[in-house]
């Protein structure tokens, strides 16, 4: 459901015409976001209208189901291309030209994918890139991922993101991902997230015999090798003839076909099974695993299915493997965007593309960089310079990172009238001088002498097992990227 968001001093208007109208209205005070302090401004539900918070709510729900399926960039883009099947995208091949109102969409690997809209404008004129990642911080099985030990058969595990290693023991994971046969066939796995299914869980050890591992830091308290999931436990068979790990690698042959070797050719995940769920009585917030970066996956593919001839051709980009640093063919510094733009380019043109067009096109175009950044704790609100921090349920950010990081003026200015124009709450993020910081994917857009801005909505506990986000701003960011497109 599309809502009308309002400024501030637009608000008894629009008010009236949401009366009139019948329509959703959303006082807010984002226009003037930059005269007031932060903390001193309101959240977005403070003025919210009946109807505003029943569609935040309702957004929530299907934010929340997505996330239960989506759990890393395999089932994301399977996730994705579903949706977008059902909202009559076709697969885009290449030689394909885009026509104003056309919906596409272009698959990497299984790994990584882009939506396309058509606009009004030719690709050479440019066009609007919004950007974000399928890759969520997890544990991830080695080449040779059983181990043996005291009886048990552990996974052996790397970790995939930046972690702290102690808060990813003692919670349910569920393996998922691929293994691919030497045939190339291929096999899924997903074993944790329905109610029957077994999971895996890193034992801690017990306050009783913990004393010596209490006295350590923090970051040693539990070493990151040492992130071993029970995958089995105790000998099987008759007569107990099957060790743990031995029986393991039977029950993988019997049951899906697949030897040790196999697993070398594999990429399976641990990741938290907990089911997204509401936080707190007013059921607000959503505490749930890999919203960063899937809260702004959601967002821009909502985004995407209300879109129909914007003023220019629209790609919406999902990457994989930002969280280390957007390496391999399948993150963000591969060539598959360029690659993209220039088919894109070549099926306009034909015979008479030219390389010098297609810098013009990139230059002319305008990109959206969006990911999840720590809102305000309130445990640790010590850790912001409160003035320049984000607070949840006060829409969108504008991230000024500074030290050159920062979109230039002009563009921040148009992206700032392009939010204010559609009242889409916003407010910027710096982090504390010198305390903390954090990568995102605007750096490869900005490599291809693209304008990028970087977005972020904050969310709580980041890189942990439950991230928790609050579902005005979830909302607030897919009208963010409407306006982005549509300005
Ligand atoms: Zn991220």
């Amino acid at each position: 459901m599309k809502i009308v968001w309002r400024s501030h001093t637009k608000a008894k208007t629009a008010l009236m015409l949401g009366v009139m109208l019948g329509g959703l209205t959303h006082p807010s005070l984002s226009a003037d976001k930059a005269d007031c302090t932060q903390g001193a401004c309101e959240s977005a539900w403070a003025n919210a209208s009946m109807a505003t918070k029943k569609a935040a709510n309702d957004f929530g729900e299907s934010y929340k189901a997505f996330l239960h399926k989506a759990r890393t960039e395999l089932t994301t883009v399977a996730a994705i291309r579903e949706a977008a099947q059902q909202k009559g995208f076709k697969e885009w091949a290449p030689g394909t030209r885009i026509k104003a109102g056309d919906r596409y969409f272009h698959v990497n690997r299984d790994r990584a994918m882009a939506l396309i809209i058509g606009g009004s404008a030719p690709v050479a004129e440019g066009i609007r890139i919004v950007a974000s990642h399928i890759d969520s911080p997890r544990l991830e099985l080695k080449g040779r991922p059983i181990d043996s030990n005291q009886g048990f058969a552990l996974f052996q595990t790397n970790y995939h993101g930046g972690i702290k290693t102690y808060q990813w023991t003692n919670i349910p994971l569920a393996l998922i991902g691929r293994i691919t046969r030497r045939d190339g066939s291929n096999v899924e796995i997903n074993i944790g997230l329905k109610d029957d299914d077994p999971i895996f869980m890193v034992p801690d050890l017990s306050p009783h015999t913990a004393r010596d591992q209490m006295k350590k830091n923090a970051r040693d308290v539990v070493a990151h090798e040492d992130l071993d999931p029970v995958a089995a436990h105790g000998p099987h068979g008759e007569e107990g003839k099957f060790p743990a790990q031995q029986w393991v690698f039977r029950f993988l042959r019997s049951n899906y076909n697949i030897e040790p070797a196999d697993l070398v050719s594999a990429e399976l995940a641990l990741v938290p099974a907990m089911k997204p769920r509401d936080l707190g009585f007013d059921r607000r917030l959503v505490a749930a695993y890999g919203q960063d970066d899937r809260l702004a996956a959601y967002a821009s593919m909502e985004a995407a299915f209300t879109l129909d001839a914007p003023p220019q051709t629209t790609v919406i980009q999902f990457a994989d493997n930002e969280e280390s640093g957007n390496v391999n063919v399948s993150g963000a510094s591969s060539t598959y965007l360029p690659d993209l733009v220039g088919e894109l380019l070549f099926a306009e043109l034909g015979n008479n593309y030219r390389q010098p067009l297609f810098t013009r096109a990139l230059r002319a175009s305008k990109a959206l960089s969006i990911d999840v950044n720590p809102g305000v704790n309130p445990m640790n609100p010590g850790a912001w310079e409160l003035t320049n921090a984000p607070l949840l349920g006060y829409g969108v950010n504008i991230k000024l990172y500074g030290r050159g990081f920062n979109a230039n003026s002009e563009h921040i200015a148009w992206t700032r009238a392009a939010l204010d124009e559609a009242g889409v709450p916003w407010q910027t993020t710096t982090y504390k001088v010198g305390r903390a910081g954090g990568g995102t994917l605007g750096k490869e857009l900005a490599k291809l002498n693209i304008d990028t801005i970087d977005f972020g909505v904050p969310v709580l506990s980041i890189h942990t097992p439950v991230a928790v986000s609050d579902k005005m701003d979830v909302m607030a960011l897919r009208d963010a990227i409407t306006a982005f497109v549509t300005h």
